[in-house]
């Protein structure tokens, strides 16, 4: 979250990420409008979490990111430790504000669909609704067992969310969309 601020992809209390770990079933998530340039390890809330359940229970007194249910959403049905990112990067938030999908954008560069898969853009709504929770869940295509065809998929007007097994990894799908879309934005191509 620090290095995303740093690249001002986030500001100061924007972004979520989330993990949750094979080995204890921990639900690990960043709180509610924290300062994310500041943001430290203890900060981050631990929710126990019964594998065959369908819904979190919250612990009294905790504050969870607004996009909770997203995460939730996304985490819920994953056997394996897996990281969820959510973060603003400027060009990509950019390029789908210009009208562009995300999956287009990025049909040009090898570089990036090799290692990252770009899902459908979800559409623009408000942030923190469970309807954007839910788009946003759907744009991954879900198997029964949670295992997600995309890496990435952008949310207009708003941001996007990745998916890994690690934060850096997931960190690294949202640097290399980024990097793409600031490619295409800077040669001023047409949208098709
Ligand atoms: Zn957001």
């Amino acid at each position: 979250m620090k290095e995303a601020y740093d690249r001002g992809w986030i500001t100061t209390r924007d972004g979520n990420c989330s993990l949750v770990r094979e080995e204890n079933n921990i639900f690990y998530i960043t709180p509610s409008a924290v300062r994310k340039n500041v943001l430290i390890s203890e900060s981050i809330l631990r929710i126990k979490k019964n594998p065959n359940a369908t819904e979190l229970i919250l612990p009294d007194g905790i504050n969870p990111s607004g996009e909770l249910e997203m995460h939730w959403l996304i985490q819920r049905d994953c056997k394996k430790t897996r990281c969820v990112l959510h973060l603003h990067p400027t060009y990509t938030v950019a390029a789908m504000h210009a009208g562009w999908s995300l999956p287009k954008l990025v049909e040009s560069f090898p570089e990036l669909y090799r290692y990252t898969k770009v899902g459908p853009n979800v559409p623009e709504l408000p942030a923190t609704s469970p309807e954007l929770a839910f788009a946003t869940y759907e744009a991954f295509s879900p198997d029964e067992r949670g295992r997600s065809k995309f890496d990435i998929v952008g949310q207009t007007n708003h941001g996007v969310t990745a998916i890994a097994t690690t934060p850096w990894d997931a960190f690294e799908h949202v640097e290399r969309l980024e990097h793409i879309s600031q490619i295409v934005l800077a040669s001023g191509v047409e949208i098709r």
